[in-house]
Order: C-alpha cells, then structure tokens, then sequence
C-alpha cells in the first residue's frame, strides 16, 4: 500500500521522495541550467567517452542524452571522432552529419559483409539522412546485398529510424515534423492551442466508455504554422479500446470535426473500463498545454517520459510509422502522450500520427 506522497506533484508513492517523473523533471531543469561553458565542458568530456558510450556505459549515456535532448549539443567535432574511433551507437550520434562523415558511414556500410553491422549503419545513414544518404539507402533497395537476406525489413524502411523514407521511385517523404515543443502542465481551462483528452458524449460501440478527443491542435496558431495545416487537427478515440488495439484511426476536417474510424478491439479490460468511468472527469480536465518555446527534436530522447508535438517519438519499441489507412503511406510522428501518467501513475505512452493528405490520425499504444 503506498504509504508516501511525491514531494512534486502529490501521486502517491510506496516510498519517500520525488516519482519517476518529478525526479526527471529535476534533472532536465538541472541540465537546462547549464552555462555555454558547461555545455563546451561536457562535450569536450564526451569526446573523451566515446569508447564508454559505445559500451553503453550508463554515465556516458546520460551524457549524450542530455547535450542531445536539452541542447542539440552534438558537434560535428564529436560525430567526426565517433565515425574514427568506430563508435556507431546510440545512432542518434550521426543525426545531420556533415558530408565527410557521411561519406565514411557510407563506405563502412559498403564495404561490410556483416548484417549486424549493415543493421547498425543503415540506422546512421539514415540519421545523416541527406540526399546522398537517400541514394545509398535507394541503390540497396533496387540492387540487395547478400547481407539483406537476414535482415527483417528494406532499406526504406531503416530510413524510418531518421525520420523519413522513400517510395520506389526515390521520392523522399518526410516521417517527423522538424521543430518540437514540449506539452507543459498548466491551469484547466487556460487558452492553448493544444489540448489533451478532451471530452465528447458519443460512447465507444465496443466498450460503451465516453470517447475523447485524445488531441486537439489548432494548427492556425503561429507556434504551430510548422504543421502546415491551416485550421484544426482533431484525433478522437476510445480511450480504454486503444489499449488494447492495434492503431485507431479517426478522420477529421480543418473546421474542428473528427469521427473515430471503425475497428475491431482485441478485447476490453473490465476493471480498466470500470476506472476509466470513474476518472473520466479527472482525466478529460488535465491541464496539458503547449509549451511556450522550442525545443531540441530529440527532447522526448531515450526514456525521458516527456509529452511533445513534433520531432521525434522516443518509441517504447522499435520505431513504428502507421501506414496510412486511405493512402497507404507511412504516417507522419505528430505527438507523444504519457497516457499512464495523465490517468494516474500507470505506464505506457500513445503516439499520435498524422496523414496531412488524407486528413486521418492515428493512435497507438505501446507500453514497456
Ligand atoms: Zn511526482
Ligand atoms: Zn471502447
Ligand atoms: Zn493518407
């Protein structure tokens, strides 16, 4: 029985202390607070690291995490030494390379007879993920190297990891959005061009639980022009069925109409749905608005339980672009919600993508 109340935000806790999330919050204000000359500090220590965070070295880790995630601090200095020293991981290290460390990942990638070290450079290249980048990645889709027969997926496919892929024809389609704001807990009720499980009357078919609008983006707001989408984006779903399906989809127009797509629950929890009947006002009432200012796109970056529009999703799993329900095409990454956090103290998180052509979003789950 928790016996505890977190000093944060007053979840109750089996021990004293911050949770999970207010203790991360910290650190990332910690990290946040850094003066230029620390950041210049800790990328001169990670250059010293590298050999460690290849060895996934847990303080080397943190140290990469956070000049990624809080500062974009990875310099073309440290992705040279990476490429030099053979450090190919965490991946994420070769994001916009410049093209003479693309040129090598390249040759590495060419050269290798090993899938596992194929595996591994398909993810760089692709974090590079320029025009030359796309051609290499193109070439071993048309011409496959004997080492592709062990590996689960195409080369289009591994481009996904940087956040992008190609059609047949090279065509380059872009995956994620290239600017990233935080979603910030403010007041209820407060005017936000974002908001969170908003609630409707409709009821599930399946279930019989409310229905909510799981996200609410007004794309007319400035902050948001980067959406490209000139009125408002609307993603409603059953918010006990998406735990339990593959993706839900809903189709919604620019004037702030969304309706959830049809489909089939694996099956339904009783006690969750008889939860979510309790807390339905609680959780429809978050206050979870969007942040003021930009942030770096891997923000969200290896497990840091954020809630974000745009950039990258940190993935639970492995990356996992939904194809899109009328064009068939890969989904585009919209946003990322601690849905266990918003109904309290649960795990799990659900990803929010978008078919700006077809005007269709889609929910997934995934849980550790
Ligand atoms: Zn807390
Ligand atoms: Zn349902
Ligand atoms: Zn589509």
């Amino acid at each position: 029985m928790p016996l505890h109340t977190c000093a944060g935000c007053g979840a109750l806790l089996p021990y004293e202390g911050l949770c999970r999330k207010c203790r991360e919050e910290k650190q990332r204000r910690e990290i946040l607070a850094w003066t230029p000359e620390e950041v210049a500090h800790r990328q001169r220590a990670l250059l010293e690291e590298l050999p460690a965070l290849e060895r996934m070295d847990d303080q080397a880790e943190r140290d990469f995490w956070a000049l990624l995630s809080c500062w974009d601090g990875i310099t073309p200095d440290i992705q040279r030494a990476a490429l030099a020293q053979g450090v190919r991981s965490p991946v994420e290290l070769f994001y916009h390379a410049p093209e003479d460390v693309r040129d090598g990942l390249i040759d590495a990638l060419l050269q290798t007879e090993s899938p596992g070290e194929a595996n591994c450079l398909m993810c760089c290249v692709a974090m590079q993920g320029d025009d030359k980048a796309l051609e290499t990645l193109l070439e071993l889709e048309r011409n496959p190297r004997p080492w592709q027969e062990s590996l689960y997926v195409p080369p289009s496919v591994y481009a996904q990891c940087g956040g992008w892929t190609f059609d047949s024809a090279g065509v380059r389609r872009m995956l994620h959005f290239e600017t990233c704001y935080p979603l910030v807990q403010g007041e209820p009720g407060v005017d936000s061009p974002v908001r969170v499980a908003q609630p409707r009357e409709e009821r599930c078919p399946h279930c019989g639980s409310r229905l909510v609008d799981l996200l609410v983006v007004d794309g007319r707001e400035p902050r948001l022009h980067f959406l490209g989408v000139d009125g408002i984006i609307k993603a409603t779903c059953c918010p006990v069925c998406t735990m339990y399906s593959e993706p839900v989809f809903s189709r919604f127009t620019l004037e702030g109409e969304s309706t959830m797509l049809p489909f089939e629950p694996d099956w339904v929890d009783e006690m969750v749905k008889e939860e979510m009947e309790e807390d339905y006002p609680k959780f429809t009432a978050n206050g979870l608005a969007l942040g003021e200012k930009r942030v770096p796109l891997f923000y969200g970056g290896n497990e840091k339980n954020i809630d974000l529009l745009g950039g990258f999703a940190d993935w639970v799993q492995d990356w996992n672009y939904t194809p899109c329900p009328d064009c068939g095409k890969p989904m585009k990454f919209l946003a990322q919600i601690q849905w266990g956090a918003l109904l309290g103290g649960g795990e799990g998180t659900i990803y929010v993508e978008l078919c700006p052509e077809c005007r269709i979003t889609s929910m997934q789950y995934q849980q550790s």
